[in-house]
């Protein structure tokens, strides 16, 4: 990438002033919501190339108001399909949906799993399935990841998607009126897809950024730092060349006057670029001219300044000649930005996780309640291993004493053993009761703690959720946001957790 035009840095001069500064690391750790958290071994010295996804990575969206506003344009989009008119004036939870959850599109239902893709949690509408429902239902069997029957919630943008489902759920499933749960998933993704495709939403968001988005003042010195430390910036987001340059506009526009506009602070930007098919399918580069639309020439070089759509992997590539293991790419979906690039490339990944800062607050929150979970995990299983052994001898005593002894003596004996034994295990079996109890209650609390209806989105109790997994295993730093690269120095070494396996 480095001999391409595009990527040439126009202040040097003014760069490697500030690199003197950068080398200074900066003192301590930054608070938890800051930090970046790390799962693989990552050198930034040894990134050249931070590539950066725009929707719920750049821009960070208002959660609600963006629900709001996705959910009365389904609802709307629902009616004209011939749905009921009472979808319009429907009772919403928009706090409901987290995440990694799976819409069951055989039987209605939305399932948390874990890392084995085992059913933790279910609800039906916004109705929890008891254990013995759910146990009915999934017959304690691993998911297996069947998209003619199970949909992933993989993006933030989505939520709306689980919160509309579930409601209609609530709203038209009867006993006498039981719902085909398939054609309406269908119809509320038609829905949702229709409504980002055709405008609707983004006429509305354009109109009033700064109710949809936030404004974070620390993006543009992020960036300048970045580049700054003679790193190469990138752009790739799925939204359309007009919906960027708004957003963009509105994130860095008038940011440091250094940069005349917000494109001055990338070396290239690719719009509609359709992730995750740019990494997988081999799709030209085509330029977008000032009216919007495509030039119809043929793309050779990427210029820095101007804009570009569609693409792919292969052709970035082979058009910057950049090593991939030198890239970093910032994003925040799990399949479309972070799977799909650790799979397909050997692009390191940063995973945008707007939840984190929630999970993090829940978890300092209740760090007593949390540590005490685990000592009641211990004490239970150190009780159950005392009633399997005394369970055993008790057996063992049982067949003496049926086998008849000789000696009167010895039937005494083992008969006092015997009652011996089961006072021993009926007091266990209490203290095992109590402590069971106690941890039901607690750790309620806690999941309460982190999300009223699913519990962290992350954990499944003391496993990995399917999410968490999916984040340990394809993102190789994760954080809160963009903007917390600024508390490290260009140089970082972030240093992953040493894996132990459990005989070490
Ligand atoms: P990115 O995160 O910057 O790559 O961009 C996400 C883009 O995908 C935004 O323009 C969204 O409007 C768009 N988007 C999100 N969900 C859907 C969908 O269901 N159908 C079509 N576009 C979507
Ligand atoms: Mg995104």
């Amino acid at each position: 990438m480095s001999d391409s035009p595009t990527l040439r840095h126009d202040s040097d001069h003014q760069q490697l002033a500030l690199l003197a500064d950068l080398a200074v690391p900066l003192e301590g750790q930054p608070p938890p919501s800051r930090r970046i958290y790390c799962n693989r071994n990552l050198r930034l010295d040894q990134i050249d190339v931070v590539g950066f996804d725009m929707d719920y990575t750049l821009a960070s969206y208002k959660q609600a108001e963006i629900d709001r506003l996705s959910i009365e344009a389904t609802a709307k989009k629902l009616v004209q399909k011939g749905y009921p008119d009472s979808l319009l004036s429907m009772k919403y939870r928009t706090n409901f949906p987290i995440r990694g959850l799976l819409v069951d599109k055989r039987l209605g239902n939305v399932l948390k799993t874990d890392r084995y893709r085992y059913v933790k949690k279910a609800f039906h509408g916004t109705r929890e399935l008891t254990t013995e429902e759910r146990r009915q239902a999934y017959q304690l069997k691993r998911v297996r990841p069947d998209p003619r029957r199970y949909h992933s919630i993989d993006s933030l943008f989505a939520l709306s998607e689980v919160t509309v489902f579930s409601a209609v759920v609530d709203e038209l499933d009867t006993p006498l009126a039981q719902i085909d749960y398939g054609q309406l998933f269908d119809d509320v993704r038609t829905s949702i897809d229709e409504a980002h495709r055709d405008g609707s939403l983004k006429e509305i968001i354009t109109a009033d950024l700064a109710r949809y988005i936030e404004h974070d003042k620390d993006l543009a010195p992020t960036l300048h730092k970045l580049r700054s430390a003679g790193k190469k910036l990138f752009l790739l987001t799925n939204s359309e060349p007009y919906y960027t340059d708004a957003v963009m506009s509105y994130l860095l526009g008038g940011g440091l006057p250094e940069y005349p506009s917000w494109k001055s602070y990338f070396d290239i930007i690719v719009t509609s670029a359709a992730k995750p098919t740019f990494f997988t399918t081999a799709n030209l580069f085509e330029e977008v001219g000032h009216d919007g639309q495509p030039h119809p020439h043929k793309v050779k070089e990427l210029h820095r300044g101007r804009i570009y759509r569609g693409g792919s992997l292969a052709e970035f590539e082979k058009l910057t000649s950049e090593a991939g293991d030198r890239v970093l790419y910032v994003g925040d979906h799990i399949y479309g930005d972070v799977l799909r690039a650790k799979k397909e490339s050997a692009w390191r990944t940063l995973m945008i996780i707007q939840e984190l800062t929630d999970e993090l607050t829940a978890m300092e929150r209740l760090s007593a309640e949390i540590a005490r979970v685990d000592k009641l995990e211990e004490r239970l299983a150190a009780l159950q291993d005392g009633l399997r052994g005394r369970q055993a001898m008790l057996k063992a005593v049982q067949r003496s004493l049926d086998e008849k002894p000789a000696a009167r003596e010895r039937e005494v004996e083992l008969e006092a053993a015997r009652q011996r034994l089961k006072r021993g295990i009926d007091r266990i079996r209490v203290q095992a009761k109590a402590v069971e109890a106690e941890h039901g209650e607690l750790e309620a609390e806690v999941e309460r703690a982190f999300h009223p209806f699913w519990g962290s989105a992350l954990k499944a109790e003391s496993e990995l959720s399917s999410f968490g997994e999916q984040v340990e295993r394809y993102a190789c730093l994760y954080t809160d946001r963009v903007t917390n690269l600024l508390r490290y120095t260009a140089g970082h070494y972030f240093r992953g957790p040493r894996h132990r396996m459990a005989h070490e």
